[in-house]
C-alpha cells in the first residue's frame, strides 16, 4: 500500500465541557435541573430511566450522574449498583429522591452513591454540590491524564499500558485465552528528525499513533511506550495465525509515503510479537520478549514482524551486554587506533596509513572490530565512534606534521550508517579546521558492498568529501566486481583488491584471473590500485608485474600503535635515506 498521509490534517480538539447525566422520569424536574445548571457550562445529557442512564454513562463517561431514586423499570438504586458493577467506579453518582427515611439513605450509600439530595430540591444546594464534585472529578481526571497518558499522542503511556496488560493477563488466565503483545518501532525515525526537524518528527509519531488506534478494535490497547516505540495488546487472539494477520495489517498500514512540509518521505515500522501464555506469564517478561523480537525484525531488514523465539533471549542478552560494554569503552577511552602502513611498491616508500579501530579491553586485551563493529553499527554507537576517530586522526596528523613527518595520508573506513548521518561532513570540517590539517591528507574507504547496496544516499556524501579534497578508495573490492563499470560515475580514486584474492596469488588460477582482470580494468579507468594482504615476495612480484602500484600487508607491517608506527617510519626513512 502506498498511501500518502498529510500530517497537517488533524487540528487539535477544543477542550471538552464536563458532562453531567441527569436521569429522572419527571420531565419537569429535568427541565428545572437543566435550568439551574445551565449557567455552569456543563453538557447536560438527559435520561428518562435507569437503562437510558447506563447507556449514557457508557457512551459519555460523564463527570457526574444525578439519579432519581424512584423510576419505572430500573430504579435509581439498582441503576447505581449496575454502574458500579460495570466498572464505572470513577463516575460519581448523586441520588435525588423524596425518600428520606434512614433505610433509603443507607441503601444509596451501599450501592455506591457519594451523596444524597432530597426532594423538593433546594436548587442552590444542588448547584453548589454539583459544582464542587464536577470540579474535583475534572481535576482528578486531569492528574490521571498527565500521569497515565502520553502528552503528544494522548495514548496510554507505559505506566497505564503495563497496568492494562496485567489486567488483560488476569482475564486471559480466567478464560483460558491467548493475548498477543506487539511492540512497534518506526524504522529510521532519526532520519525524519534529522531531515525535517523535531517538530515534523513529533507529527509523524502522532500520525502513527492515530493510524494504529484506528486500525485496532476498540477493546485493544494501543500505547506509546516512548520515543518512536508503540505497543498493542490484542486480547482473545485465536492462535499465531490470527496474530500474523494482525501484525501483517499493522506493518502494511504503517507503510506510507508521508508528506512533511511539502516533501514526501517513506515510513515503515518493525513489529515484535510475544504471545501469552507461551512467551511469558507476566507483563514484564512479555514486554521484554516482544522487544527482543522487535530487534530481530530490525535485524531482518526492518519493515517486517517477528515472533519471539526462546533462543533469541541468549543472543539478545549477549548483544545488550556487548552494547553496554561498547558504551563504557567509549566513556573510559578504551578505544584506540592502530595504523597500518601502505607502500608505494614502485619506489618502496610509505604512501600512507590505514587507521584501524581496536578496543583495548582492560581484561580481554586487544579486541578486533570484527567482534564488536556489527553491534556498534546496529545500536547507532558507530556514529560517536566515527566522530571520535575523525578527531583522533586529525589530531594525530597534526602531531606527525609537527614532528616533521611529512606527506602522511591517513585513510578511514566509513560504514553505510555513517554516510547517512547528516553531520558526517561537518564532523570532518570541524576536525580538519581544529587541527589545521588538509582534507587532501585524508582518504575515505568505503567497501564495495556498501556502495552496491546504497540507494543513492552515499554517493552525495562521497562527492562532498571528494570535492573537499579527500581521496576516495573502494575497499574489499572483487566480490561484486561486475559493478566495476558503475564506478566511473562515482568520485573514486583508488581500488583496494580484497585480500581473499591476494591470498590465492600466484598459485590459484581463478584468483590470478580475478586480480588480473581488476588490474586491467582499473588501468582502463585510470584508477590507482592497492593490493591488501601481501605476505610474501611471490605475491608482491606478481602484483608488481600486473602494474599494481600500492600495497599493504604483513610483508611490511601489521597495524601498529601510533608510537610504533613512528618508529617504523623513521627506520624506513633513515634506511632509505
Ligand atoms: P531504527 O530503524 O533502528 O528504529 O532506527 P531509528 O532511526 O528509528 O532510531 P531509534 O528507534 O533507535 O530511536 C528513535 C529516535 O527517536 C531517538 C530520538 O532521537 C527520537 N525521539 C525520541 N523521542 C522523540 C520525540 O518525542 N519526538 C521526536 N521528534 N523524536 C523523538
Ligand atoms: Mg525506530
Amino acid at each position: 500500500m502506498n498511501n500518502v498521509v498529510s500530517l497537517f490534517e488533524n487540528p487539535q480538539k477544543e477542550e471538552e465541557k464536563p458532562i453531567v447525566v441527569l436521569a429522572d422520569d419527571d420531565p419537569s424536574i429535568r427541565l428545572m435541573v437543566r435550568h439551574v445548571l445551565e449557567s455552569e457550562d456543563y453538557e447536560i445529557v438527559e435520561a428518562e430511566d435507569g437503562l437510558d442512564a447506563i447507556k449514557a454513562v457508557e457512551k459519555q463517561h460523564p463527570a457526574l450522574v444525578l439519579l432519581d431514586a424512584v423510576m419505572p423499570g430500573l430504579d435509581g438504586f439498582t441503576t447505581c449498583q449496575q454502574l458500579k458493577d460495570r466498572g464505572h467506579i470513577d463516575v460519581p453518582v448523586i441520588m435525588l429522591t423524596g425518600l428520606d427515611d434512614d433505610a433509603s439513605v443507607e441503601r444509596a450509600y451501599e450501592v455506591g452513591a457519594i451523596d444524597y439530595i432530597t426532594k423538593p430540591i433546594k436548587w442552590a444546594v444542588l448547584k453548589h454540590r454539583v459544582r464542587s464534585i464536577v470540579k474535583s472529578v475534572m481535576a482528578e481526571r486531569k492528574i490521571q491524564q498527565l500521569e497515565y497518558r502520553d502528552t503528544l499522542t494522548q495514548l496510554p503511556n507505559r505506566l497505564l499500558f503495563v497496568d492494562r496488560l496485567e489486567q488483560a493477563i488476569v482475564r486471559a488466565e480466567r478464560h483460558r485465552e491467548s493475548i498477543a503483545l506487539m511492540v512497534v518501532d518506526i524504522d529510521d525515525f532519526k532520519l525524519v528528525n534529522d531531515s525535517f526537524g523535531h517538530e515534523a518528527g513529533d507529527k509523524l509519531i502522532k500520525a502513527v499513533g492515530d493510524l494504529l488506534s484506528k486500525s485496532m478494535r476498540r477493546a485493544d490497547t494501543v500505547a506509546r511506550l516512548g520515543g518512536d516505540e508503540f505497543a498493542i495488546i490484542i486480547e482473545n487472539v485465536d492462535g499465531e495465525d490470527d496474530a500474523i494477520s494482525i501484525a501483517d495489517n499493522v506493518t502494511t498500514i504503517l507503510e506510507h509515503n508521508v508528506r512533511l512540509d511539502n516533501q514526501e518521505t517513506f515510513t515503515s515500522a518493525s513489529v515484535g510479537i510475544a504471545m501469552f501464555p507461551d512467551d511469558g506469564a507476566d507483563a514484564s517478561t512479555l514486554l521484554k520478549n516482544a522487544d527482543t523480537a522487535m530487534f530481530r525484525a530490525k535485524e531482518q531488514g526492518r519493515r517486517c514482524f517477528q515472533f519471539y523465539k526462546a533462543e533469541m533471549s541468549v543472543n539478545a542478552m549477549e548483544r545488550l551486554e556487548l552494547e553496554n560494554s561498547i558504551r563504557q569503552a567509549i566513556e573510559n577511552n578504551e578505544l584506540v587506533i592502530h595504523y597500518q602502513p601502505t607502500i608505494d611498491i614502485h619506489n618502496n616508500e610509505i604512501s600512507g596509513v590505514e587507521a584501524l579501530l581496536r578496543w583495548q579491553h582492560p581484561e580481554k586485551g586487544i579486541i578486533s572490530p570484527d567482534d564488536f563493529l556489527q553491534v556498534a553499527i546496529e545500536s547507532g554507537l558507530i556514529i560517536s565512534i566515527g566522530e571520535w576517530m575523525i578527531k583522533t586522526i586529525c589530531h594525530q596528523l597534526r602531531v606527525w606534521k609537527d614532528a616533521g613527518m611529512e606527506n602522511q595520508n591517513v585513510s578511514i573506513n566509513l560504514t553505510a550508517k555513517q554516510f547517512k548521518d547528516q553531520d558526517l561532513v561537518s564532523a570532518f570540517k570541524i576536525a580538519l579546521d581544529e587541527h589545521q590539517v588538509e582534507a587532501s591528507e585524508l582518504t575515505i574507504e568505503v567497501t564495495e558492498k556498501t556502495l552496491i547496496s546504497s540507494e543513492g544516499e552515499i554517493e552525495a556524501t562521497l562527492v562532498k568529501l571528494h570535492d573537499m579534497g579527500m581521496t576516495i578508495s573502494v575497499d574489499d573490492f572483487g566480490i561484486g566486481f561486475a559493478s566495476l563499470t558503475n564506478l566511473k560515475d562515482l568520485p573514486i580514486d583508488v581500488v583496494k583488491i580484497d585480500d581473499a584474492f591476494i591470498a590465492g596469488v600466484p598459485d590459484n588460477e581463478q584468483d590470478v584471473a580475478v586480480v588480473t582482470a581488476i588490474a586491467g580494468l582499473t588501468r582502463g579507468l585510470k584508477l590507482k590500485l592497492l593490493a591488501e594482504g601481501i605476505e610474501n615476495e611471490r605475491q608482491l612480484n606478481m602484483l608488481k608485474g600486473l602494474g599494481c602500484q600500492y600495497a599493504q600487508g604483513f610483508y611490511w607491517s601489521k597495524a601498529l600503535p601510533a608510537d610504533q608506527y613512528e618508529q617504523f617510519y623513521l627506520n624506513r626513512f633513515y634506511n632509505l635515506g
